[in-house]
């Protein structure tokens, strides 16, 4: 037995390594200036925080990590000028500190010793790969918007076909045959964000 991958596999692990670089870039991309330094501040200090927890102490609620970072990025205003100097946030700019706060906290646990990046940039990536991999927990940051599934059959929209004509109703592939005949129509509570542009998915 050998320790070695496969070349393939070895192959496939580097694309996809690549593939996530390009995500992240693709989306830091997207961000305006002051969207791009209020997630770094935000990533960089509760990196920082994360990592100063002792071991094996009880992870903080969302909420409770947010006001920790908060209070010490207030603490040092001139290094955190994105956060502390604009008193407009926007309901997006919230969104934003709760990813970049939450998982940059949930990173700095990850790296509690001298392991993991120390620059800040390098945090920012750090924190935007991770919250790619969590899409459905940190939306505002990845642009994430779920799937509406359909009120009558819970499948998928791209299941259904149209009918032939207007009216004859359409069918769902995924659905038994007895139930397969009905429109489309979106489930309450999740139509509305599927209405949003598309953001970067991987
Ligand atoms: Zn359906
Ligand atoms: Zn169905």
């Amino acid at each position: 037995m050998t320790n070695a991958l496969p070349e393939a596999l070895v192959s496939y692990l580097a694309q996809r390594d690549t593939a996530r670089a390009d995500a992240v870039t693709a989306l830091l991309g997207s961000l305006t200036d002051r969207e791009r330094a209020l997630i770094k501040e935000a990533a960089a200090m509760g990196y920082t925080l994360g990592q100063q927890l002792p071991q094996g102490t009880k992870i903080h609620r969302d909420r409770e990590i947010m006001r920790l970072v908060l209070n010490a990025c207030l603490a040092q205003p001139d290094a955190h000028q994105a956060i502390t100097n604009d008193a407009r946030y926007t309901e997006r700019d919230s969104g934003l500190f709760h990813d970049a706060s939450v998982m940059g906290y949930v990173q700095g646990m990850r790296y509690p010793t001298t392991e993991g990046p120390h620059d800040s940039e390098q945090i920012l990536f750090l924190v935007v790969d991770a919250c790619l991999s969590f899409q459905d927990l940190y939306r505002t940051l990845t642009g994430y918007a779920p799937t509406p599934l359909c009120a009558e059959c819970d499948h998928a929209e791209d299941e259904h076909e149209e009918g032939d004509d207007p009216v004859t109703p359409g069918t769902c592939a995924a659905c038994d045959d007895d139930e397969d005949r009905h429109d489309f129509r979106p489930a309450d509570g999740v139509a509305d964000e599927a209405q949003q542009p598309e953001e970067p998915t991987r």
